[in-house]
């Protein structure tokens, strides 16, 4: 049945209905016109189902699905084709479940390496994370099974994630943090997409018409439904007038009954409600069809897990290297709890239940390594240190090659909260010491979801960042190490050389978090300061080489430029790699990046064989956002094409000269100091931006209202100053811990998480427990005792 034809028979009170899931993970559905309920489940990079019913926070046992690397991995691939391979394969698993949408991918900008979630990000830069996206969205959906496209808008932290408020200018918002997600929707129109829980500006994101409505469904054309993330609702007639169709989780009718009241009293057009309606009903229509189709089918749980060794191979990144591949016959030590224990996956409500797991040692060991093994370090923190780095420095001395797997074990990297330094346990640091001064064949294999400081750089011949590689990195490293696979992975971030020299660096973290970077994030930032950085974006080596030659640039007639070169493998061994193009303008009368990449691609070649590669440039790729004129600007004049194997390893130039489009003499004179100087910002240590101007940038002063009582955002911290706030709290913290049951990372996340959690995460957290009702009188009591 059509979806336009239910939804005219339907109540004031079915329609409202819809608008909130039936419990955790499924949406309603209507019982008397046959739609049956269907359901949703997490993400992103695999599928994470609960068994049976699901426990109050959606976290606990799930059933066995195949657990890809998380996009901080697949990033390094630069593949779009790879992405959409593993796109198809988890719509696949969805499929045998009966799961109608998967929540992912996650595409939010790593404005910082500390943010506790980049591992379920792609990249830095929104050109990669938004293509990435658009390719996964695409395989899933080409299977009909529905993606999520989250967290909608600029969630770049985890620490106060509930209600942070991102402060963001114009062009940053535009240039940066929404540039991946338009990508993303124009290319791919995902199913859905979930709005963060933070504010932007000043305005939830579940009740911001500007990013909803607005810029989403006006200016990108997206046609799909917007749903929260779990218990993001504010206000809940607001989100609708705003844009918001789907509350999750859901189970409490209060909502529904508040919609209703709404519109028999006119406060809702019931127009705005029947459009949210029929989304909500076109999904579930499109749903249904897919399950019907598929009934009975059964996935390849083995060539998934082909697919993600071959995942996990093609990510690798080779910072630097003096010694691999290694020959089988060689003799080596393996360091390292990592190699028989891996880090694979990050922690929070994306972790997946893998079908099966490999490990490096292994795969080594099946691969034919003469191989002595020592531990290095207790994956919990426990043991005797020092014996256990003695121990393994004895087994390097021995062997012919060291290879050290170390990295962030799973406490450090959480969704919930962020991480406070750049570095990897000191434990770690001090075994790669020891271990390169007893052999100097010393190989680290980096098992992580996000920069480290790496300040045994220069003692070690090899390093390579693995991130986290899904169930099948095991295999996949060993592969690498033995050279039967060529790495290919590139860095989609920075990793600069140490914390201080991140342009957030002052201004990440809090309850407000003040971009005052503007749009010099990531190498945006290191070129446009001339900041030495330890690898640079985009960077990663082979065992192959490749020369680019021959570019030749030429605008077509509707404006389009082509830029074709020739990409050569000049090594012995077949190998892929991932030119990028980015843009430059020399002389710019605007405050712009130094550069900005603007087409990227990944080619596999034989020994000795050449490919013509041609990219091609819509004039959006020379556009700034002009704030004034609300519109994507060219400023005429020549710009520089560069093409890379990184942003920094730039292999041919040329020059293109693009015409102006007669709005672009705005910004320079009103822009504040330091954006048109940024090296100026950044001399002396950390970049700093002063109130004025940032309030310039802004165009609006900085004060805060503080806001009068207490609402349904107030924070457990801020009701503690009562009597029964802080029973409250006590009540709270008690039930979680009851409820997490000793699961350790998950209780981290909920420690780190409880302070910052605003009181309309309540009925959630209790199962509804305590109803929305209950809370309306709790804040009511709390306000008349703090009278
Ligand atoms: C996370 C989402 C996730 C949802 C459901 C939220 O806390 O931010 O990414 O999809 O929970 O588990």
């Amino acid at each position: 049945m059509k979806a336009e034809e239910l939804l005219r028979q339907l109540s004031l009170e079915e329609k409202a209905s819809l608008c909130s899931g039936r419990d955790f993970w499924t949406l309603k559905g209507i019982e008397r016109l046959g739609i049956a309920p269907v359901m949703v489940t997490d993400g992103p990079h695999g599928l994470r189902k609960q068994a049976g019913a699901s426990d109050q926070l959606g976290l606990n046992e799930s059933i066995a699905a195949t657990c890809f690397p998380p996009a901080c991995t697949t990033a390094c691939s630069f593949d779009r084709s790879l992405l959409y391979k593993i796109g198809e394969a988890i719509g696949e698993e969805c499929l045998q479940e009966q799961v109608a949408v998967i929540l992912g991918p996650g595409l939010n900008i790593k404005r910082s390496p500390l943010c506790g979630r980049n591992f379920e990000y792609f990249s830095e830069d929104p050109l990669l994370s938004g293509e990435l996206a658009a390719a996964i969205i695409e395989g899933v959906q080409s299977k009909g099974v529905g993606t999520s496209l989250k967290h909608y808008a600029a969630n770049n932290q985890e620490t106060a994630r509930l209600v942070s408020d991102s402060i963001i200018d114009e062009r940053a918002l535009r240039e940066l943090y929404l540039a991946g997600f338009e990508r993303a929707v124009v290319k791919a129109q995902p199913w859905t997409v979930m709005c963060s829980y933070n504010l932007i500006n000043g305005v939830y994101a579940a009740e911001n018409k500007k990013l909803l409505n607005d810029v989403l469904r006006s200016e990108w054309g997206f046609a799909g439904l917007v749903i929260t993330d779990w218990g993001a609702t504010v206000d809940r007639v607001a989100g609708l007038w705003a844009g918001l169709d789907l509350e999750m989780p859901g189970g409490d009718p209060f909502h529904d009954m508040q919609i209703v009241q709404a519109v028999q009293s006119g406060a809702l057009d019931e127009k705005v409600l029947d459009a949210s309606a029929l989304r909500i009903l076109r999904l579930m229509v499109k749903a249904i069809e897919t399950q019907e189709k598929a009934a009975g089918f059964r996935y390849n749980a083995d060539a998934h897990h082909a697919l993600a060794q071959k995942a996990a191979g093609e990510s690798a990144v080779l910072l630097q290297n003096g010694i691999l591949p290694l020959p089988p016959s060689a003799s080596v030590a393996v360091i390292g709890a990592f190699a028989k224990s891996p880090r694979y996956q990050g922690a929070g409500s994306s972790k997946i239940k893998p079908t099966m797991i490999d490990n490096a040692w292994d795969a080594l060991i099946a691969a034919g390594f003469n191989a002595g093994y020592a531990a290095g370090y207790a994956l919990n923190g426990e043991g005797d240190e020092e014996a256990l780095i003695q121990e393994a420095a004895a087994l390097a001395a021995s062997k012919d090659a060291a290879l050290v797997f170390a990295g962030l074990p799973d406490e450090y990297e959480s969704e919930g909260f962020d991480r406070t330094a750049m570095d990897l346990p000191a434990s770690h640091n001090r075994l790669i010491e020891a271990v390169a001064a007893a052999n100097p064949n010393t190989a680290v294999i980096l098992q992580l979801g996000s920069p480290v400081r790496l300040p045994w750089r220069d003692k070690v011949p090899t390093i390579l960042a693995a991130y986290l590689g899904g169930q099948g990195g095991g295999k996949a490293l060993a592969d690498i190490i033995s050279g039967a696979i060529n790495p290919g992975g590139k860095l989609p971030e920075t990793w600069p050389l140490a914390l201080e020299d991140t342009p957030c660096c002052r201004y990440f973290g809090g309850r407000r978090t003040e971009y005052r970077e503007s749009i010099f994030s990531g190498y945006r930032y290191y070129r446009s300061a001339g900041k030495a950085v330890a690898f640079p974006f985009g960077h990663g080596l082979s065992y192959a080489s490749f020369s680019y030659s021959g570019l030749c640039l030429r605008q077509n007639p509707g404006g389009e430029i082509e830029a074709a070169f020739t990409l050569t493998n000049t090594g012995k061994c077949g190998g892929a790699e991932a030119p990028q193009l980015y843009v430059s303008k020399p002389a710019s009368r605007v405050y712009r990046p130094e550069t900005e990449l603007r087409e990227f691609t990944k080619v596999f070649l034989h020994s000795g064989e050449s490919k013509t590669i041609t990219f091609k440039l819509e004039r959006r790729a020379f556009s700034y956002y002009h704030p004034a004129a609300a519109a994507w600007t060219a400023e005429g004049g020549d710009y520089e094409i560069r093409i890379g194997a990184s942003s920094e390893d730039i292999r041919l130039r040329g020059t293109v000269s693009i015409e102006g489009d007669g709005r672009e003499t705005v910004q320079k004179p009103a822009t504040p100091f330091p954006y048109s100087d940024i090296k100026a910002a950044a001399q002396d240590g950390k970049f700093t931006v002063d109130d004025a101007a940032f309030e310039a940038l802004l165009g609006r002063p900085l004060a805060e209202k503080a806001p009068a009582g207490f609402s349904i955002n107030s924070t457990l911290r801020d009701i503690q100053g009562t009597p029964e706030g802080s029973a409250v709290y006590a009540q709270v913290k008690q039930s979680m811990e009851i409820m997490m049951g000793g699961n350790s990372d998950i209780q981290k996340m909920f420690e780190a998480m409880l302070d910052d959690m605003p009181l309309r995460m309540l009925p959630m957290m209790s199962r509804n427990q305590m109803s929305f009702p209950m809370l309306e009188e709790l804040i009511a009591s709390l306000n008349n005792s703090a009278r």
